[in-house]
């Protein structure tokens, strides 16, 4: 791997266009994975993204084709993950823009090729799945131009037609890499600049750093510096991965590898964080935008005596993935838990069951909360990322309560267009601009832009935007602001006893509808007790919705005839024993066991 020229790129895509079958070709064909074993993704290396066929982590691997290095950095292909994928695409010099040649040009098409631009990355079109009938490369092809790409024969961003499946053209792609590559030569003669790009805590090896080195050489043995705290270390590592970790003693310019320093501290390998030789002085890389959480949720341990071992579990993963934030906070019904912040509900449900698979946790998890914003009088701002930090006496003119929104853009085709203006008003969207698309390729579809309060986008709404629209709209959205907004906080009490896990911050004119529906659930899951049980949905101290269960002695002997007092005893043994194993959550007097609490937890 020596002294190779080499360049660095990502493969971008819509989910689904063939990024990780495309990367599984650039691998066999290069000799790093053996060949004919079929679909086997190999940088989905997360049992979560195989399962879900997402990639969540990025990843590097270097091949070698025809005396160049080409280091492969993989990118996530969601839009929950755009902070992992701007931070990926930070240590490149080109990025192959995948694009199913049967579905065209998606949003995720876009919005990834939107960050490959600001990066100033060369970006090759890769025309995928051209094995299909249904493939049509001539109207992809327009589409391309319709955004911008000189895709021509002989364009600055000419087209390679494959399929990543049967490896047809798959050579043409490791071609257009190779004349790509710089030979660094002026490279090398600068001071030694890398960015660290992700970082992981490994058993054996301690703090392991992956860096792309932008210029000079970067060898075993030397004192290096961080720019971003001073200090120094030894680097007692270094190499690449091909896939396997392999130990080279050096990393040149335009190559990407993993490196060992002495560090104490997964703190200390900080992500956008600059390397540089300890004598040297140099100006820092441009990393990226910093990760702000826009989902929270509470996580809690099934079993309160077993919080230290989750803690511990939470921050080793949040470690590996630093976008997650993490609070500690309690609860009376569930004890001890962390509060936890993602980019997106994706986001959420993907670290839930990392904690799940890779660390063997049982948990519950609340619903996900957006952060509202509270300006005092004064002026002084602060996020209630928690329904337990809104200000309980909240009087007109004393406070003022803002929410997120999001600028959302949704394309459909034309015949969904009514179905999804009237999803994006239930959710109370503000709609922007609607544009009727002809392009060259000649479907009509509908692009409309809307402003979306982020709370409704972390509810179901894609669930129903896809089943609405029979899988064909897609929506993507980003971050806009906070806007004035009427928001409540909907508590629920069981006889009086609040229970704070249910409580959400919610927009006032959803407050009734919601109040009511949680009330008749809860209603079903408590049992009846010796004394009548008012469930009641409150915003501040005013009773929006009621439910009661009425009061029943349940007697367990009553089915049994005669006196037989063993019979007896071993029911009433029975009953004692069904109530160990049941765990349950307690209200004041009421109890209610945890599976049935858990349901309607989940339920939201
Ligand atoms: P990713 O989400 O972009 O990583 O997409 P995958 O690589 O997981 O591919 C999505 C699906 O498309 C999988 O079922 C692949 O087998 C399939 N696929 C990928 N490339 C091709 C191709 O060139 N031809 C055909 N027919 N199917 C492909
Ligand atoms: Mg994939």
């Amino acid at each position: 791997f020596d002294a190779l020229p080499a360049v660095s790129f990502s493969i971008i895509a819509h989910i689904d266009h063939g990024k990780s079958t495309l990367a599984d070709r650039l691998l066999e064909m290069t000799g790093c994975i053996p060949a004919g074993v079929g679909n086997r993704q190999v940088l989905d290396s997360l049992k979560v993204e195989r399962e879900r066929g997402i990639t969540v982590k990025s990843q590097a691997v270097s091949m070698r084709w025809q005396g160049t290095l080409l280091n492969l950095i993989d990118t996530p292909g969601h839009v929950d993950f755009a902070y992992e994928v701007s931070r990926s695409l930070s240590a490149c010099q080109v990025a192959l823009l995948v694009v199913d040649a049967a579905q065209g040009v998606q949003s995720q098409t876009l919005s990834v090729l939107r960050i490959a631009r600001a990066r100033n990355l060369r970006i090759i079109p890769v025309l995928n799945k051209i094995d299909l009938p249904a493939a049509q490369p001539d109207v992809v092809l327009a589409q391309l131009e319709d955004v911008g790409l000189d895709v021509g024969s002989g364009g600055r961003e000419e087209a390679i037609s494959v399929s990543a499946k049967t490896g047809q053209g798959v050579e043409e792609v490791l071609a257009r890499l190779v004349r790509g590559a710089r030979t660094h030569k002026e490279a090398r003669r600068q001071d030694m600049r890398a960015l660290v790009f992700d970082s992981w805590y490994d058993p054996y090896k301690g703090v392991v750093a992956l860096a792309s080195v932008y210029e000079g050489t970067l060898r075993k043995g030397d004192r290096i510096a961080s720019a971003a705290s001073g200090k120094t270390y030894e680097v007692l590592g270094i190499g690449v991965n091909s896939p396997e970790p392999v130990s080279t003693g050096v990393l040149r310019a335009g190559q990407v590898g993993w490196l060992m320093m002495n560090m104490k501290d997964m703190s200390e390998a900080a992500i956008g964080d600059t390397l540089h030789h300890a004598h040297t002085k140099v100006e820092p890389l441009e990393g990226f935008k910093p990760s702000v959480p826009m989902v929270y949720a509470a996580v809690y341990p099934l079993q309160a005596q077993d919080f230290p071992k989750l803690e511990d579990a939470i921050t080793r993963l949040a470690l590996n993935d630093r976008s997650v934030t993490v609070a500690r906070e309690s609860s009376a019904a569930l004890g001890q838990g962390c509060r936890l912040g993602f980019l997106g509900t994706l986001h959420l449900d993907v670290f839930r069951q990392r904690l799940e698979d890779e660390y063997g946790q049982s948990i519950l998890v609340t619903a996900p909360t957006v952060p509202f914003r509270v300006t005092a009088q004064d002026g002084t701002e602060r996020t209630i990322a928690s329904p337990a930090e809104f200000p309980a006496e909240l009087r007109a003119g004393h406070a003022e309560l803002a929410e997120p929104v999001v600028r959302g853009t949704l394309m459909c085709p034309e015949e969904y267009v009514g179905s999804m203006m009237e999803l994006c008003a239930e959710h109370r969207g503000e709609d922007l601009s609607i544009e009727f698309d002809e392009g060259k390729s000649g479907k009509r579809q509908v692009r409309m832009v809307y402003r979306l309060p982020l709370a409704e986008v972390v509810t179901d709404f894609f669930g129903k935007l896809k089943s609405r629209s029979s899988g064909f709209a897609a929506f993507e959205y980003e971050d806009d602001g906070y806007t004035a907004s009427d928001l409540v906080k909907l508590s629920f009490l069981i006889s009086g006893t609040p229970v704070d896990a249910l409580a959400v911050v919610l927009h006032r004119s959803k407050a009734v509808a919601t109040g009511r529906a949680m009330a008749r659930k809860l209603r079903d899951v408590v049992p009846r007790q010796q004394f009548e049980v008012a469930i009641q949905a409150v915003i501040g101290n005013k009773v929006i919705a009621r439910e009661s269960l009425k009061a029943f002695r349940k007697d367990v002997t009553a089915g049994l005839y005669g006196g037989d007092y063993t019979r007896k005893a071993k029911q009433l043994g029975k009953q004692k024993e069904g109530k160990k194993r049941l765990r349950a959550v307690s209200f004041g007097r009421v109890q209610i066991p945890q599976e049935a609490f858990l349901s309607v937890l989940n339920s939201r």
